[in-house]
C-alpha cells in the first residue's frame, strides 16, 4: 500500500569546509538508490574533480543562456562564480520517487525551499567553531590565501542562516554527522504528511 513513497529533495548546506561534500559522498556510497544533483558552475575545475560527476563546468555565457532558458531550479553567485541546480534531474527524481541530495549554498537552500516547499528537507551542517572551520579550509590546500580569507568571511555570514533550515547538525565527528543526516532522511521519508500528499 505504501510502495508509492514520494521523492525527497535533501538540501545539505554548510559554509565552505563545513563537511557537506564528504557527507554527500558517504551517503551516496551507502545508499546507491540515492541520487546526487550535479550543479552547473562557472568556477574552474579542481584537479580532483570529475566533469559531470562533481559539477558540470560551463562558461559564464553558457550559464547565462541556461538561466534565460529557465533550465535552473535555483542559482546563485558564490565566491565570485555562478552555481546553479539544473531543474530536469530534480523533477525526474521526484517523479521516480527517489531521494536526491543537493550540496548547495544557503541562497540555493532558500530558493529550493520556496520552489519545492513540500518536497524538500533542509539540513544545515554547522561547524563546531570558526577555528575548526578555518583549519579544515586550510587543510584542503586547494585555495590561495586570499580565497581562504574570503571564504571565512562569507562563512560567518552563511552560518547566520541556520534558523531558516529544518535541521541543524553540528559537524564535530564526521561519522556521527553522517549518521545524523541519514537518520533525518529516514525519518523524513516516513512522515505521514509526505505519504498522504504522495
Ligand atoms: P565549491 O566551489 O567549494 O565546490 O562550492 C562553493 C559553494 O557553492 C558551496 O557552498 C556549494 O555548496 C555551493 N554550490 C554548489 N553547487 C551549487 C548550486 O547549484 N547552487 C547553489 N546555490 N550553490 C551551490
Amino acid at each position: 500500500m505504501f510502495e508509492k513513497r514520494p521523492g525527497l529533495l535533501v538540501v545539505i548546506s554548510s559554509p565552505s569546509g563545513g563537511g557537506k561534500t564528504t557527507v554527500c559522498r558517504s551517503l551516496l556510497q551507502s545508499h546507491p538508490d540515492y541520487l546526487y544533483s550535479v550543479s552547473l558552475t562557472t568556477r574552474p575545475r579542481r584537479s580532483s574533480e570529475v566533469e559531470g560527476r562533481d559539477y558540470i563546468f560551463v562558461t559564464e555565457e553558457e550559464f547565462r543562456e541556461r538561466v534565460a532558458r529557465g533550465e535552473l531550479a535555483e542559482w546563485a553567485e558564490v565566491h565570485g562564480h555562478f552555481y546553479g541546480t539544473p531543474k530536469d534531474p530534480i523533477e525526474k527524481a521526484l517523479k521516480e520517487r527517489r531521494v536526491i541530495l543537493l550540496d548547495i549554498d544557503v541562497q540555493g537552500g532558500m530558493g529550493i525551499r520556496q520552489k519545492y516547499r513540500q518536497k524538500g528537507v533542509l539540513i544545515f551542517l554547522y561547524p563546531p567553531s570558526l577555528e575548526v572551520l578555518e583549519a579544515r579550509l586550510r587543510g584542503r590546500l586547494t585555495e590561495e590565501e586570499e580565497a581562504i580569507e574570503r571564504r571565512l568571511a562569507i562563512a560567518q555570514k552563511e552560518m547566520e542562516y541556520w534558523e531558516q533550515y529544518d535541521y541543524l547538525v553540528i559537524n564535530k565527528e564526521i561519522e556521527e554527522t553522517i549518521a545524523s543526516v541519514e537518520a533525518i532522511i529516514r525519518a523524513e521519508i516516513s512522515r505521514v504528511e509526505r505519504l498522504k500528499r504522495g
